[in-house]
Order: structure tokens, then sequence, then C-alpha cells
């Protein structure tokens, strides 16, 4: 396969996010566009809907692949997000928990403390600035007279493809139960 020549148009094309479906339809992962070309031409994977941009190379013109489709089904059982720094601030939407900034950096905060037997979990940890973070620190919240935005919950893994979703996006919202022009 002669790849697209590298300008840095065809580049920023390559690596879109492309949705990856298991064989029964199942979001698996998300990969660039790039892995999803070179997947089609090992011919791996159906090509369920492309994005409106095109890739030239001097030769040949490619659609940019929006979704796609493995055709060999593949056993995966991985359906949890990782704990994380990186995943709870991307749950947590980049805001502080308690006064709602979006600023960086982001801390982790220990909603009950450490030192009180708050353990690493999903429904312990939130995003919060420095500010907040010092200000709590080894504190319950509401001694501080602070609360939480929300209820820290574990994200499942539809949660996870959904922070993928933009505008550009559309052809997902069917593949990951969203409803039509809701992106968050
Ligand atoms: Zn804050």
């Amino acid at each position: 396969m002669k790849t697209p020549s590298s300008n840095s148009i065809n580049g920023k094309l390559l690596s879109r996010a492309v949705l990856v479906l298991n064989a029964n339809y199942a979001p698996m992962m998300v990969c660039t566009a790039k892995r999803a070309i070179c997947m089609e031409y090992l011919d791996k994977v159906d090509i369920l809907a492309n994005y409106n941009d095109k890739i030239h190379s001097p030769t040949i013109t490619y659609d940019l692949p929006s979704v796609i489709k493995i055709k060999d089904y593949v056993r995966y059982d991985n359906l949890s997000v990782d704990l994380n720094r990186k995943n709870v601030i991307a749950r947590d939407e980049h805001i502080c928990q308690y006064c709602g900034i979006s600023k960086i950096p982001l801390t982790i905060d220990h909603v009950t403390p450490k030192g009180r037997g708050g353990i690493d979990s999903w429904e312990n940890l939130v995003a919060a600035c420095k500010p907040c973070n010092q200000k709590k620190g080894d504190r319950m919240p509401d001694e501080v007279g602070m609360a939480l935005k929300r209820n820290p919950k574990r994200p499942n893994r539809l949660y996870y493809f959904q922070r993928f979703v933009k505008e550009q996006q559309k052809d997902w919202y069917p593949y990951l139960f969203m409803e039509p022009f809701r992106v968050n």
C-alpha cells in the first residue's frame, strides 16, 4: 500500500479518531484514521461510516473512515475504565468538583481523606483545583463547608467513547446509544 503523502493536512486527518466496533457492533476502542485505513487495506474491517474529509495521495483519494467494524469477533472482556489520574479528571470533565472552575493543573482529591480510611476508588476520587484541595486538606467536605458538584461514580465504557464525540462524530451516535445533538 502506498501510504498517503505526509503533508500536514493529511497528517492531521490521519490522526482523526475512528470508532472501532466489534463484529457484534459493541464499541471496542477508538483508533486513529491511519490505523483504520491499514486495517481496511488488510481486509480486517468493514467501513460503516466516513467523515466528509478525504485524504489525498499523489495517485489515490481515500475516504476518511469514521466508524469501522471488525470482521472477526474479538473476545474482549475489559469493559471497565482504568482508575488513574487522567481518567478521573476526564470523568469530571476537567472541572474542579468543588468550585466548578476549569483550571489547569487540576489535582486529585480524596473525598474521604486517606487518613480517615478513604481509599483510591472511583467513588472517592475527584478532580479538584489546587486552592480547593488545600482548603479541604485532611477533612471531610462538609467540615469545611464544601460540597461536591455531583456524586462521583465509576464511569462505564460508553462514557469513555462519548468523550471523543464532537460535532464531527455524528455518525457515532447510534453505536454509542447517544441521542442526536446531545453532545457533552
Ligand atoms: Zn476548586
